[in-house]
């Protein structure tokens, strides 16, 4: 059976959270803050703030950002539903925009027409690793005084007009979950250039806690802590983290390869017609964390029923990206938003095994059984 996604993990992984446990220091201590340095150095943000996942990551960006009970939050319905969930979590509304039909990242326009006087923030999600248009949101933030949050739960390692994801807005929301393109079993982390921000979410992160307990640990006079607002437990552990500097590593090459994958899928799956392969416009560096195709109306074959016959042949597919306002959780309150862009999108998209390695045995698979379902003789 060939997989959708599987961590990329080596010994060298192994070797660190090893290491880490024989250290007797297990969670957030040294090598959670040499993690957060390389990974606030590899994005260009001024500082990065370990967290237990990236849902945890979104909670903590919503508060600092003052998001709070009764605002109003614009996002896709079109992403994982921790996007949405995030926002509630404070008592603020999740707001659904439509996405752009062909990158299927938030519509611009479509997101200004949503804004009220409730409006506090923007949740911009990049999608399965393709940049959304940052600088027309930063804009559209700026001019109606809104926060822009990014939630790059999929983009670590992807870069828009020359900058990496994470170096652009003042929170920036990462995953570390195997799904991802690099992992730490779960894990989460937060950029941000205000060092404000900074403290505050390493306070939120441990309990409220003025002094944590490196500090505490390493301090010649006994020091007594103070919990200064209400806080959580959200903290990463060093084991996570040694695991996580081994892969911000081969974070670049890992990228590389996914690229070089995504490009053999382009090529040869080019000449189908009914179907739409992802896109990269100019100034946008996918890190292709998924690989979509869209089947159009023309398309030979329903979408359930090709990914049950790629099933059938040893190939794992999924259901493209979801939407969170026809999910339970948001059903009956949401009974009446209707979003046909991203519904359409949602509902026709079929996401194809890419991981890092892939045996070329395993890439020819999956070509050659597309494209057989696809252009029928
Ligand atoms: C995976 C994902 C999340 C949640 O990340 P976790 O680390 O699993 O909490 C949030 N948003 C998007 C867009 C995601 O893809």
């Amino acid at each position: 059976m060939i997989p959708i996604a599987k961590p990329y993990l080596t010994e060298a992984e192994a070797q660190a959270a090893y290491d880490t446990i024989l250290t007797g220091w297990i969670t957030q201590g040294p090598k959670v803050a040499a993690f957060e340095e390389a990974f606030a150095a590899y994005t260009g943000a001024k500082h990065a703030v370990a967290v237990s996942n990236c849902t945890t990551a979104l909670h903590l960006a919503m508060i600092v950002a003052g998001v709070s009970e009764g605002d109003e939050v614009i996002c896709p319905s079109m992403s994982y539903i921790a996007t949405a969930n995030a926002i509630r979590y404070v008592g603020a509304h999740p707001v659904f925009a439509e996405i752009d039909p062909v990158t299927y990242n938030l519509d611009v326009k479509d997101t200004e027409k949503r804004i009220t006087s409730r409006t506090r923030a923007i949740l911009l999600v990049h999608q399965i690793g393709l940049p959304a248009d940052i600088d027309a949101f930063q804009q559209l933030a700026q001019k109606h005084g809104l926060v822009l949050i990014e939630d790059a739960a999929c983009a670590a390692g992807s870069a828009y007009k020359g900058g990496r994801i994470g170096s652009h807005s003042s929170l920036v929301c990462f995953s570390f979950h195997p799904r991802k393109v690099i992992s730490t079993g779960d894990g989460g982390m937060i950029t941000t250039d205000n060092p404000a921000y900074a403290q505050r979410l390493k306070l939120l992160r441990q309990h409220g806690m003025s002094v944590n307990d490196r500090v505490r640990h390493e301090s010649a006079k006994i020091i007594f802590e103070e919990h200064l607002e209400l806080g959580y437990n959200y903290r990463m552990t060093d084991i996570q983290a040694a695991v996580g500097i081994c892969q911000l590593q081969r974070l670049d090459a890992i990228v590389e390869e996914r690229r070089k994958i995504a490009y053999r899928y382009h090529e040869a799956l080019a000449d189908i017609p009914g179907i739409r392969l992802p896109l990269e416009p100019e100034g946008y560096f996918s890190n292709y964390q998924s690989y979509s195709v869209r089947l159009l109306d023309d398309c030979a074959i329903p979408r359930n029923e090709l990914m049950q016959q790629l099933l059938d042949e040893g190939i794992s597919s999924r259901r493209g990206i979801m939407t969170s306002h026809r999910e339970r959780a948001y059903l009956p309150a949401y009974a009446d938003v209707s979003l046909p862009v991203s519904e359409v999108a949602s509902d026709n998209s079929i996401i194809l095994p890419l991981y890092v390695p892939m045996k070329e045995e395993d890439i020819e698979k999956v070509i050659a059984v597309f494209r057989r379902l696809l252009l029928p003789a």
